[in-house]
């Protein structure tokens, strides 16, 4: 059946020659989507790049859905009422899941503060048999605004910036998340080598590779592309 949502009609899903696990199989990955929720400031795009960096350097491959960076394209047109943040974590889910079935590992680092939301990515995920880690990046209100990396807090203090998160705008923590760290209490390595051996545990990516892939500044700026 087409659901009310859904306003094209006669369309179906056209399956391909190659399959998803023939894609896990080239990559030596599955794919999947780490799911960061959090306040702002609370630590998810720091988590978020060292992840990237740590999974690149055992040879993962994986790519960063991140907020300002998806809010300046696919999201464009999207501001930040209840009915856009909706909005932008629906379009969010359906891209990580297409990530996610291309045997990519998305890290989606968005405050995503509405439970609603986030149990529709969820669902979004399992109905398509894709694995899912909603990542509560847990610190204290008064944890974030101190750190304040971007200077939001002082502005939404100041009635510059509304419906900001935390402030005059609801944050619902998640209840049963499948990793849950207190950034407050925790090194950003600390974080990095729990999600790490979430995914070894759970099948997504093999466990004891070696750190056998340079990093990009290791490698030096011209190399892998010259000529
Ligand atoms: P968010 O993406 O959730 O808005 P950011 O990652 O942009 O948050 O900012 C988090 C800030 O907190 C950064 O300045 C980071 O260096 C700092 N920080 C301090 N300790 C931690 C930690 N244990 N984990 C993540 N970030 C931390």
């Amino acid at each position: 059946m087409t659901p009310a949502s859904q306003k094209a009609t006669n369309v179906t899903w056209q399956e391909g020659l190659i399959s998803r696990e023939d894609r896990y199989q080239i990559l030596r990955q599955k794919g999947a989507t780490i799911w960061f929720t959090g306040l702002s400031g609370s630590g998810k795009s720091t988590i978020a790049i060292a992840l990237e960096r740590a999974l690149f350097r055992q040879g993962k491959l994986s790519y960063r859905l991140d907020g300002d960076n998806v809010r300046l394209g696919i999201n464009k047109n999207l501001g930040f009422s209840e009915a856009d943040r909706r909005e932008n974590i629906r379009r969010i889910g359906e891209v990580a899941k297409l990530f996610g079935d291309a045997g990519t590992i998305s890290l989606s680092a968005f405050i995503s503060p509405y439970a609603a939301d986030r149990d529709e990515v969820r669902r979004l995920h399992e109905d398509a048999d894709l694995r899912f880690v909603e990542v509560f990046v847990d610190c204290p209100l008064s944890e974030a605004e101190r750190r304040d990396p971007k200077g939001l807090y002082k502005r939404a203090r100041a009635g510059e910036i509304r419906n900001f998160t935390g402030i005059d705008d609801p944050y619902e923590a998640p209840t049963n998340p499948e990793i849950h760290l207190r950034t407050d209490r925790l090194t950003v390595e600390e974080e990095v080598s729990a999600i790490i051996g979430y995914l070894e545990r759970h099948g997504i990516i093999e466990s004891g590779l070696p750190d056998e892939w340079p990093s990009p500044a290791e490698r030096g700026p011209a190399a892998g592309d010259a000529g």
